[in-house]
C-alpha cells in the first residue's frame, strides 16, 4: 500500500487529532473535513492557506482513488466503472439510475476469499481489505461522474468482496458516509450484503447503524448451500439463521434474502417451498436473481419460466418476493466480471 496518508479514512475527531500534531488550528479540521467529502483536491481547498494544502499533498491523499474507466450501458442508464487505486489495484463499481434516485453498488475488498461457485469476483482470491476512506472514494468519484445530473443517494456493499470479512473499515465506512458533515447519506438507504459470517452478523446488530441487512442465501438448505458456497461449512444454515432472527429482533429492520436461481440445482419447486419453510414467520423480503452466467463457471441460470414459477410458489406460501430487474446486463452484469476481464487482458 501507498505510505502517504488516506485522509478520508480518518473521523472528524482523527482528523483534527492530526492537525494538531501539525501544528494547525483546530477550525480547519472542520473545513478540512468538509473538503474532503466533497471529493475536492487540496489544490481547490480555497479558505486553506497554500503552504498548508501543499505539505498536505506530500504527506497524504486527498482523493485515494481514480476514475480508470468508464462502461455506459446502451441499454439502459446503468454505469460500470473501473477505479484505480493508489496502489494500481482496480476494483469495480456500479451506478444505477432508479426513479428514487442514484445507487451505486460499491467493492469492500480487492477480489474476494469467499470463493462461491457461481462469482467472479472471487476467481483470483482476495488481493486486500479496502479501507473506509476508500469505499468514500467510490462514491466520491461517482458523484463528479455524474456532476449536475445528480449524486449517489442510496448504496449497497454488493460489489467486489465480503463486507463482514472487512468489518471494522465496513462499520467505519457507514458512519462516515452517514456523518452529517460529509456526504450525509441516510443510513435507511444503505444495504450490506453478506454471505453470511454468524458472528459479524451478530456483531453488526450491535452496532445500531439503521441500515439494510441482505444475506446471499442461494439455497434452501445446508446440503444444496455446500456445494455452492463454502462459507456454508463454516456455518450451518441453522446458526446463520439464528444471526439473522436475532438481528431482525435488535434492529426491527426486516432483511433481504439473496437468491440466485441456478438451472436445477436450487429453482424446483421443492426447492421453493423449502425455502418458505425456512422464512416462515421472519420478517423478510426475498429478491430472486436469475444467475448471471459466467464463462469460468458451469453454473447455468434456470429459464424465465423457472423463475417465475419459483416466484409463485413464494408468493402462494405469503413470502413477500420480487425478481430483480436486470440493469447492465451488456457491460458484465455481475458481481466481479467487469474487474476479471480487466485483468485477463493484461493491460
Ligand atoms: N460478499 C457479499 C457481497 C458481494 S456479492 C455477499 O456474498 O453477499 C453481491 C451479490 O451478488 C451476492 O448475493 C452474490 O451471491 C451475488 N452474485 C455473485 N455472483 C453472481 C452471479 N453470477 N449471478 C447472480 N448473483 C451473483
Amino acid at each position: 500500500m501507498a505510505e502517504k496518508t488516506i485522509l478520508l479514512d480518518k473521523t472528524p475527531e482523527e482528523l483534527a487529532q492530526y492537525l494538531k500534531q501539525e501544528g494547525q488550528p483546530a477550525f480547519r479540521a472542520k473545513q478540512l473535513y468538509s473538503w474532503l467529502h466533497k471529493g475536492v483536491p487540496f489544490s481547490e481547498m480555497s479558505n486553506l492557506p497554500k503552504a498548508f494544502r501543499e505539505k498536505l499533498g506530500e504527506e497524504c491523499w486527498d482523493l485515494p482513488m481514480e476514475i480508470h474507466e468508464v462502461f455506459p450501458s446502451q441499454k439502459d442508464d446503468t454505469v460500470k466503472f473501473l477505479f484505480r487505486c493508489k496502489d494500481d489495484h482496480i476494483i469495480e463499481g456500479v451506478l444505477m439510475h432508479y426513479h428514487y434516485g442514484y445507487s451505486l453498488c460499491i467493492s469492500t475488498q480487492i477480489g474476494c476469499k469467499m470463493g462461491c461457485a457461481f462469482c467472479a469476483s472471487t476467481l483470483n482470491g482476495c488481493v486486500r481489505n479496502l479501507s473506509s476512506g476508500e469505499m468514500l472514494a467510490e462514491v466520491l468519484l461517482a458523484n463528479r461522474y455524474l456532476g449536475d445530473k445528480g449524486h449517489v443517494g442510496h448504496i449497497v456493499l454488493m460489489g467486489s468482496g465480503e463486507p463482514m470479512d472487512n468489518y471494522e473499515h465496513t462499520v467505519r465506512f457507514l458512519r462516515a458516509v452517514n456523518h452529517p458533515e460529509g456526504l450525509n447519506i441516510s443510513l435507511r438507504n444503505i444495504s450490506v450484503s453478506t454471505c453470511g459470517l454468524a458472528p459479524q452478523i451478530r456483531k453488526l446488530a450491535e452496532e445500531n447503524l439503521g441500515i439494510t441487512l441482505s444475506l446471499s442465501l442461494h439455497a434452501p438448505n445446508d446440503a444444496i448451500r455446500r456445494q455452492i458456497m463454502p462459507v456454508a461449512n463454516a456455518y450451518t444454515l441453522e446458526e446463520t439463521m439464528d444471526a439473522v432472527r436475532d438481528y431482525v429482533k435488535k434492529t426491527g429492520r426486516r432483511v433481504v434474502f439473496e437468491y440466485a436461481l441456478i438451472d436445477q440445482l436450487n429453482s424446483r419447486r421443492e426447492h421453493a417451498l423449502e425455502l418458505a419453510r425456512l422464512l416462515r414467520e421472519l420478517q423478510c423480503h426475498v429478491n430472486l436473481i436469475p444467475l448471471n452466467h459466467v464463462d469460468e463457471r458451469s453454473l447455468q441460470p434456470a429459464s424465465p419460466k423457472a423463475v417465475q414459477e419459483f416466484l409463485h410458489t413464494l408468493e402462494e406460501k405469503h413470502i413477500s418476493a420480487t425478481v430483480r430487474r436486470e440493469m447492465g446486463s451488456d457491460i458484465g452484469g455481475a458481481c466481479g466480471q467487469l474487474r476479471r476481464r480487466y485483468l485477463q487482458s493484461g493491460s
